[in-house]
């Protein structure tokens, strides 16, 4: 089997849900995109943005991936078209490794050994591995580990600024049949602790709560926030710091009882070396439709090795990107749980031939072939940035 063309789509759908609480910061807004007024943090869209990624064999066979895009997809597209396609066309999907490790070389002596051209070569590897699964008739998790658990467990995210209207939020997401939940503050230590505690409150002790603070935090006042959040039983805090404080991250790691959550914004285990190596990580959380699921995989397994669990990240990742965790998820021996969107799930499907959606708060791993999902192309046209 050889592979004949690739292609990539920079998607963009609109969004207009208000449901998981925009209410948040004041912010700069630039039409499409928006900054935080206050902080030096994420520039956002208003809409789901991707790049879906579809690759062609010469046997007929079709695989599709995706290279989680939030800003900015049509730069990861022009990577693919320029960059990944003539280094792919002709080989065998099945060279999976050995294609990551050509496209990664190609880069690194350049300096892009992360951002959108490993996103790019991530999402390439994502595509394959659905060929692969599609070629043998097994799904992915079959072939890149085997199957350890038969449903995937998930935690719904949510934010706002105001306690109680987050408490609704969290009690209705309860209602969904979620058992773990986590709250996306965009505030300083004592407004995070505040909300933390009504949301607590409202949903008692039996759910399980994490919190991402979106590395608006130095070291003293992660500390701080961290010791509130014990005494209210969170599980997780996540991304307090910018994510070069690994001197940082090890301090507070030391300091607190609660474990501290990251690696969301790195892609390869060369990138994360130094974090597991000092013990950075409690929980190590790298995204699937940035890593690839082979990086992915690797990465799980260093975890494994420092006896660290993972909770794959998915953020605005769209259907690909969850169909993809969910396959690494079943198949990687040290998961923990995986980051949802409840709400998001169903316009992320607006390119689905079939609705690909969790039940009670679980992912049932199913037995059909590749990532198990189904694109229809005419869809994912209808969304594409000209
Ligand atoms: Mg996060």
């Amino acid at each position: 089997m050889k592979i004949k063309e690739i292609t990539a789509f920079p998607i963009r759908i609109t969004r207009e849900d208000e449901a998981e609480g925009k209410d948040r910061p004041p912010v700069i807004d630039f039409g499409d995109y928006f900054v935080d007024q206050e902080s030096f943090t994420s520039i956002y869209s208003k809409h789901h943005e991707t790049t879906v990624i579809k690759i062609e064999t010469d046997t007929g066979i079709i695989g599709w991936g995706e290279a989680q895009s939030p800003v900015s997809p049509r730069t990861t597209q022009v990577i693919i078209e320029d960059l990944v396609r003539p280094l792919i066309i002709g080989r065998d999907p099945f060279d999976i490794e050995a294609i990551w490790t050509r496209n990664f070389g190609a880069m690194r002596e350049r300096g892009h050994p992360t951002g959108f051209y490993i996103d790019a070569i991530g999402g390439t590897d994502i595509a394959l591995w659905d060929i692969v699964g599609k070629a043998t008739g097994k799904p992915v998790h079959k072939l890149a580990g085997g199957r350890y658990r038969d449903r995937v467990a998930l935690y719904a995210g949510m934010g706002g600024t105001e306690p109680e209207k987050v408490a609704d939020l969290a009690e209705e997401h309860v209602g969904y049949g979620y058992n773990a939940l986590k709250l996306h503050l965009l505030l300083d230590a004592d407004g995070v602790a505040e909300i933390a505690s009504a949301v607590r409150n409202r949903v008692g002790g039996d759910i399980r709560l994490m919190c991402d603070v979106h590395m608006r935090h130095s070291v003293p006042s992660a500390i701080k926030l961290g010791r509130a959040l014990e005494k209210l039983d969170f599980t997780w805090l996540e991304s307090p710091l910018v994510p070069d404080d690994i001197p940082g991250a090890v301090a507070l790691s030391n300091a607190l009882n609660m474990a501290v959550a990251i690696g969301e914004w790195s892609r390869t285990r060369y990138e994360m070396r130094e974090a597991f190596e000092r013990r950075a990580y409690d929980i190590v959380m790298h995204d699937i439709a940035r890593t690839g699921i082979t990086e992915g995989h690797r990465i799980g397994t260093i975890a494994d090795t420092y006896n660290i669990p993972v909770a794959p990240h998915v953020g605005g990742g769209g259907i690909l990107s969850v169909a993809a965790t969910v396959e690494y998820s079943a198949s990687c021996s040290n998961f923990m749980i995986m980051e949802h969107s409840h709400h998001a799930n169903e316009f992320k499907n607006a390119i689905t031939a079939e609705h690909y959606a969790p039940d009670n708060g679980y992912f049932e791993v199913t037995d059909k072939p590749g990532l198990g999902i189904e694109i229809d192309q005419s869809l994912v046209e209808k969304y594409v940035i000209s």
